[in-house]
């Protein structure tokens, strides 16, 4: 261990008062703008805020710095990219929490706190629990599971709360006041961690590159790379900055807008499949346009559509499987080629596609199960199914299978859904028809239902209880009626039903999802039900153009299936 730097101070960069960091080490106490660290003269060697440093012990080497040699082909420019999801959760958040955590201990404090998205907590996570301090990580209900699954191994406290990363981020500040807790996030000493990604791109090579485009949320990376760059020079060690390019979603650009408008801009609502930037409050703001100016640098964004279709062409032209949000510098750099063209250009990679499985999962065809049988493949593969799945990516999956060939017993699944929907006095739209035709492709035409709903019936109570009276007819041919309550209708009536199956056959719903295919009151509903019987899950589908009859069509199903499944 060795003292880091030449002595620092905590600056305000709007009013320039010093702020001490035992006070704060988020906002500046006299006028709430962000802080920068100064150090005292510059250094060749980095330096960090820290009275001692030990080497990062979860990272053994630098994430790579790879020549994207097919697209600097195809499109007559040279593309490298650096792979920030090789850091030690997958992405590039782990070189502040590094410091950030280094920092909370330093201070003495009794536990981290923090309020993420998803992949800052992992990241804070796994510092703190490897350095033996507790975490508590506030995270938006929505949060993807395989960013909670990382916090929750690494021993954080999940504190997941109904509302979105805004809510959680002013609970959190709340929560860290209430005792000695170090408030991590996007502040001023998770930027001294970042910036060592300019120190490491010096190390691999010349940097003479004319752009780097960087994904921005809150601005902080963007901010922090800049910051790294700027000490660079200061030391003498380079004589140019790169210019910089600040890219995010169309649908989550206050970083962008406010560049053109050239003041802080705040969202209300962001929406965007790239969730590792969704952020409507951009704390770093103001960092990131003085790097734009300073380099005269450039802003852009990129719909969705656009998004995905990079995030493919990054996956099959180089092999690289990003976040969504590392594919806007490719969407940037091709709808800019007057800009780009035989310039030197460098992509930053933050996050690894592994953790958004779930979004190729939404935007691309699932596999229907297949009997074991050589013919059924073979008819699978003739059927046309596999090349709409490749065609299709990008488009939302419940639509594609319109035009795929069905067999004999499909087409006769198909016509029995389509006569119950028209008995509701219902006709489906072109839509609705390609919908249900993908859900009737993925069904078992060998299902024996073993408990059949007849009829049901449901009384709203007070507090949002309601009362469900289903008549159900058993396995034995008898016919009963089962009476119960829940919270809301959905529950009422699965607990009704389930009053009376669970006895031959056990099953608990895990999760059940609802989609309406189109906003008019008439649309067909798709119910999807994930249920789970002796640790095994499946899932299970039902369409109507009413809600519960979907569910219910969806339970009965998976009955039948978990039936099938036990008798083999
Ligand atoms: C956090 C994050 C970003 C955005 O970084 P900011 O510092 O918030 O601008 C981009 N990509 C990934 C994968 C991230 O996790
Ligand atoms: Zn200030």
């Amino acid at each position: 261990m060795r003292s880091t730097n030449s002595g620092y101070t905590l600056r305000c960069i709007s009013c320039n008062t010093i702020n001490d960091e035992r006070e704060t080490s988020t906002y500046c106490t006299k006028c709430g703008n962000v802080l920068t660290v100064d150090y005292k003269e510059p250094r060749q060697e980095i330096q960090y805020p820290l009275k001692d440093i030990q080497p990062d012990p979860l990272k053994t080497s630098y994430t790579a710095l790879r020549k994207l040699t097919r697209i600097s082909e195809n499109y007559g420019a040279e593309v490298y990219a650096k792979l920030e999801y090789e850091n030690p959760t997958g992405c590039f958040k782990d070189r502040g929490s590094y410091i950030e955590v280094l920092k909370a201990l330093e201070l003495g404090a009794d536990a981290i706190c923090l309020a993420s998205t998803g992949n800052m907590a992992a990241s804070v996570a796994a510092y703190a629990c490897y350095f033996k301090i507790p975490c508590f990580v506030f995270v938006p209900e929505k949060t993807p599971e395989v960013k909670l699954a990382q916090s929750t191994i690494y021993d954080a406290t999940i504190i997941k709360i109904k509302g979105d990363f805004k809510t959680c981020e002013l609970l959190c500040r709340e929560f860290a006041k209430s005792g000695n807790y170090y408030l991590a996030g996007d502040y001023v000493f998770r930027q001294e961690g970042q910036k060592s990604f300019s120190y490491e791109l010096y190390e691999q090579g010349p940097v003479d590159y004319d752009y780097i485009f960087v994904p921005v949320g809150a601005g902080t990376n963007f901010a922090a790379i800049f910051k790294g760059f700027k000490e660079l020079k200061a030391a003498g060690l380079i004589d140019k900055i790169p210019a910089f390019v600040a890219v995010q979603p169309e649908q989550s650009s206050p970083v962008v807008e406010g560049i053109f408008k050239k003041e802080k801009i705040i969202a209300d609502h962001v929406n965007t499949m790239a969730d590792a930037v969704a952020v409507g409050d951009p704390f770093d703001f103001y960092k990131v346009l003085e790097g734009i100016q300073e380099t005269e640098g450039l802003a852009y964004t990129a719909t969705e559509n656009e998004l995905l279709e990079s995030m493919k062409e990054m996956t099959t032209q180089e092999g690289l499987f990003t976040e969504p949000a590392c594919a806007i510098p490719l969407v940037a750099f091709k709808n800019n080629l007057d800009q780009f063209k035989g310039k030197k250009c460098l992509f930053v990679l933050t996050g690894t596609g592994l953790k958004s499985s779930h979004i190729v999962a939404k935007y691309s065809l699932s596999s229907p199960v297949l009997s074991p049988k050589l013919e059924r493949i073979q008819q699978y593969i003739e059927s046309g199914f596999p090349d709409i799945q490749r065609m299709s990516w990008g488009q939302s999956r419940e639509m594609l299978l319109g035009n795929v060939a069905m067999d004999e017993e499909h087409t006769r699944l198909y016509d029995q859904y389509v006569n119950g929907i028209n008995k509701k006095g219902k006709t489906l739209k072109e839509e609705e028809i390609k919908a249900l035709k993908s859900l009737v492709y993925n069904e078992d035409t060998n299902l024996e239902h073993p408990v059949e709903v007849l009829d049901y019936k449901l009384t709203m109570r007070m507090h949002g209880l309601v009362s469900a009276a289903v008549k159900l007819r058993l396995p034995n041919g008898e016919e009963v009626i089962s009476l119960d309550q829940g919270v809301g209708p959905l529950d009422a009536v699965l607990t009704a039903i389930k009053a009376e199956t669970d006895e031959f056959i056990p099953v608990e719903v895990v999760k059940h999802e609802v989609e309406i295919l189109s906003p008019d009151t008439e649309s067909l509903v798709i119910a999807t039900l994930t249920l789970e019987k002796e640790e095994h899950i499946f899932t299970s589908k039902g369409a109507s153009p009413d809600t519960i009859e979907a569910i219910i069509q969806a339970f009965v199903k998976g009955l039948a299936i978990a039936n099938k499944a036990l008798a083999v």
